[in-house]
């Protein structure tokens, strides 16, 4: 009877945590279809959930570039629906100073890309407690689900976030930087900043990694910086 209750229950957390993530997913690809509601059809919405869609707007320094990011949630023990927020800084803080926007998919599976970058989220890294982020290659970074960072001046919001797109960074070509706790590249502070030789750099590998170029309307350029 205990036993047929729990697993009743575990089926019923799965469907549930299948149920948030696909929520995720629709509102992980929410600044995406935002970017077509100028000219939006089913099929460009589409098209965005899975990676291939539209859309290169302008950018002070030039096109912004997009990179393929699948999340690996799977073996995280955060609650889906958290990584909302978390997967929208990533992309502030990229998006914001550096012209670079990860279009992401979110999935459970451990499948890895084929071009772009791979990122899971777990409690622990390697086994070693104090370890918050971990990048071997593109296609193998790994992000504890709380890293422990110290404070900076002006903070990422989620240290998740934060790690994430400091991982991100080595996978643009971007080696560590400790000369202020505000750097995104410092080692294991909350900052997220990038200096002009950084996005420079950053951009120059991005270019070489980015979807290809699509036309789409000027109005919807505004809505994604503004992000
Ligand atoms: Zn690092």
């Amino acid at each position: 009877m205990a036993r047929g209750y729990y697993q009743h229950r575990d089926r019923l957390q799965a469907v549930l945590k299948n149920t948030a993530l696909l929520l995720l997913a629709v509102l992980a690809v929410l600044p995406l279809v935002t970017v077509f509601a100028a000219q939006d059809t089913a099929q460009q919405q589409l098209a965005s959930a899975h990676i291939d869609g539209c859309h290169a707007p302008s950018f002070p320094l030039g096109p912004v570039y997009r990179i393929p990011l699948r999340v690996h949630l799977g073996e995280s023990g955060r609650d889906p629906l958290e990584f909302k927020d978390i997967l929208d800084e990533i992309n502030h803080i990229w998006l914001s100073q550096a012209g670079i926007f990860f279009v992401m998919q979110v999935v459970l599976d451990d499948e890895p890309l084929e071009q772009g970058m791979d990122i899971w989220f777990m409690p622990t890294l390697q086994g070693i407690p104090g370890l918050n982020g971990y990048f071997q290659s593109a296609h193998d970074i790994q992000v504890r689900d709380n890293p422990i960072l110290k404070p900076a001046e002006h903070p990422a919001r989620h240290p998740a976030a934060r790690t994430a797109a400091h991982e991100c960074g080595h996978g643009l070509s971007l080696p560590h930087r400790q000369d202020s706790d505000d750097n995104l590249m410092r080692s294991k502070t909350s900052g997220w900043q990038l200096n002009a030789q950084e996005i420079r750099d950053a951009r120059k590998a991005a270019a070489m990694m980015a979807l290809p170029d699509a036309e789409c309307s000027g109005d919807a350029v505004a809505r994604v910086v503004q992000h």
